[in-house]
């Protein structure tokens, strides 16, 4: 849900929100505002589920308490742990001088704002903060892709706004997991510059999200994109916008306020017979992040 009572009537955003606002305002409106989601399919549940125990396993081994009998039962999570010991070895060893956190909760206000971001992994040493997010996903996504997305922007922002490193000390990797491979990593080194950049473009994107609720509450809807564009043939709601012929499937769920940081465990669906242009733009937020 986006809007927490507890938190004095701030409207709470994680990444997936700016995903979804940054790339159409109205799929924001469908999706934060009025709760539509799409349905999943048996495939992508599956995924989704594995990708949920992972997190959870690796939560559970930060907290000292044990895995082993999970992982004789489940060779899939048991060989990505395998294999994670074997190509950073450095991941699982813990020192008392250094600071680690799994699913590290951390918020900021901007305004009426609550920017709000779960590190799958902190890690914090004197001079080097390091954010750490586990990704099973069928295929290791792009750098550039990485770099765009608001995860990686809030993520990296949000840590340098609340803790007294310099952006330069910060970086964020992400670990992809996949069947059949090794697990493979990208790291995003932030950098004043960058930060600089991220703070206009969240002013930028908030101020216009003010305006657009204002205006929702007057009854306006949020604005689409522009008939013709790539992305509504690859999204859900495309039959809700009247840009396809076809039905989508959707639903819509009821979120608790507490439940905002799983406001990303859903996914969209696209409709048979068109072809999934751009797909991947909705894919980032709808299956990356695993809520435990
Ligand atoms: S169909 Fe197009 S305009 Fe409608 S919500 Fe999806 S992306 Fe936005």
């Amino acid at each position: 849900m986006l809007v927490s009572k507890s938190e004095k009537n701030l409207l709470r955003l994680a990444q997936g929100q700016l995903n979804s606002l940054s790339l159409c305002p109205r799929l924001f409106q469908y999706r934060h505002l009025e709760q539509l989601y799409s349905f999943t399919n048996p495939e992508q549940e599956a995924k989704q589920a594995l990708g949920s125990k992972f997190h959870l396993l690796m939560q559970q081994r930060e907290m000292g308490l044990p895995i082993d009998e999970i992982l004789v039962d489940d060779p899939q999570l048991r060989s990505w742990i395998e294999d994670l010991s074997e190509v950073a070895p450095l991941i699982f060893i813990s020192n008392p001088q250094v600071f680690r956190e799994s699913e590290h909760y951390r918020t900021w206000q901007i305004d009426e704002y609550l920017l709000s971001v779960i590190y799958d992994l902190l890690i914090l040493t004197t001079d080097q903060a390091q954010i750490i997010d586990w990704k099973t996903y069928p295929e290791p996504l792009s750098k550039k892709r990485l770099e765009d997305s608001w995860q990686t922007r809030l993520y990296l922002y949000v840590l340098a706004e609340t803790t007294t490193y310099p952006p330069e000390a910060i970086s964020m990797t992400y670990w992809f997991f996949q069947t059949g491979g090794k697990p493979t990593c990208a790291t995003i080194r932030y950098s004043h510059t960058l930060h600089e950049q991220i703070k206009r473009e969240l002013s930028r994107l908030l101020t216009k999200l003010s305006g657009y609720l204002a205006e929702f509450n007057q009854q306006k809807q949020f604005p689409q994109l522009p008939e013709g564009s790539k992305l509504c043939q690859s999204c859900a709601f495309a039959s809700r916008c009247d840009r396809v012929a076809t039905s989508a499937d959707y639903v819509t769920v009821d979120r608790s306020p507490t439940n905002s940081s799983q406001e990303q465990q859903y996914t969209t669906s696209l409709d048979p017979g068109i072809n999934a242009v751009d797909s991947n733009l909705l894919d980032f937020d709808a299956v990356e992040e695993i809520a435990l």
